[in-house]
């Protein structure tokens, strides 16, 4: 089974009337429900409220892959939690940053650049698949239309990606890497742009297919290859054949 952690701020659910409207579980229910259809994958919640924000050590230790949205709290999350979370993706653990998670803590660690990007309300997205080969764009159309979305346009101040799956284009005509994959320490990490608060975005069965592919994208590929490792190597490998 793949363990997943939603871990979703969970603020604008609780005090906008509209998007409880949309999201009446919260988007952490949403995006839980959909994953919980799925034989190899059992999933857990926790939103910025809880304790550690619900991101325990215990928790993250349990966690092979965390999704996470966030966007009204992103100066007040804990700088304690966020390196936390560094250390358990550096360690293996995958992670799916969607939408305005971009300028979450815990990805301008990982990252490293300034993640910045221009945005506007209320446009329409052609969502389009740029790397086809790629095992999250498995069974997912050529392109689909999000009739309504923000848009989020270039420049996006990240590091190179090493796969940009989705490019978006925006009917205001501004472009954007929308699905962009990085790699850090042992972690797979893969950014998702579509996702927007006041539009229901996470109910898109294509958006729910994406996001299904890249949890099984992410997920470590082995538990057994425990922390990357620091040490004087004493016995050189030329000795050690020398000896056979
Ligand atoms: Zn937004």
């Amino acid at each position: 089974m793949i363990r997943v952690t939603v871990w979703n701020e969970y603020i604008h659910e609780q005090e906008q009337e509209e998007i409880r409207r949309i999201y009446p579980e919260g988007i952490h229910g949403c995006i839980a429900g959909f994953l919980k259809k799925e034989d190899d994958i059992e999933v857990r919640t926790a939103t910025f409220q809880e304790p550690e924000h619900g991101l325990t050590e215990e928790v993250l230790q349990n966690t092979d892959v965390l999704i996470y949205w966030s966007h009204m709290r992103q100066e007040e999350f804990s700088d304690e939690v966020a390196k936390r979370i560094q250390r358990h993706v550096l360690n293996g653990m995958g992670l799916i940053a969607l939408h305005s998670a971009h300028y979450s803590k815990m990805m301008r660690l990982l990252m490293g650049t300034g993640m910045t990007l221009r945005w506007k309300h209320d446009e329409r997205e052609r969502l389009i698949c740029t790397a086809p080969y790629h095992p999250i764009a498995e069974g997912v159309p050529s392109h689909i239309d999000l009739p309504r979305e923000e848009m989020y346009g270039e420049y996006f101040d990240i590091p190179k990606p090493d796969d940009v799956v989705f490019t978006g284009w925006f009917s205001c005509g501004e472009v954007f890497r929308s699905g962009c994959t990085f790699t850090r320490g042992l972690g797979k990490i893969f950014y998702f742009q579509p996702g927007h608060e006041e539009y229901p975005i996470y109910d898109n069965s294509v958006i729910q297919k994406i996001i299904i592919n890249a949890v099984r994208w992410c997920r470590p590929v082995s538990r057994k290859m425990g922390q990357p490792d620091c040490t004087q190597v004493i016995t050189t490998l030329e000795e050690e054949y020398q000896k056979r």
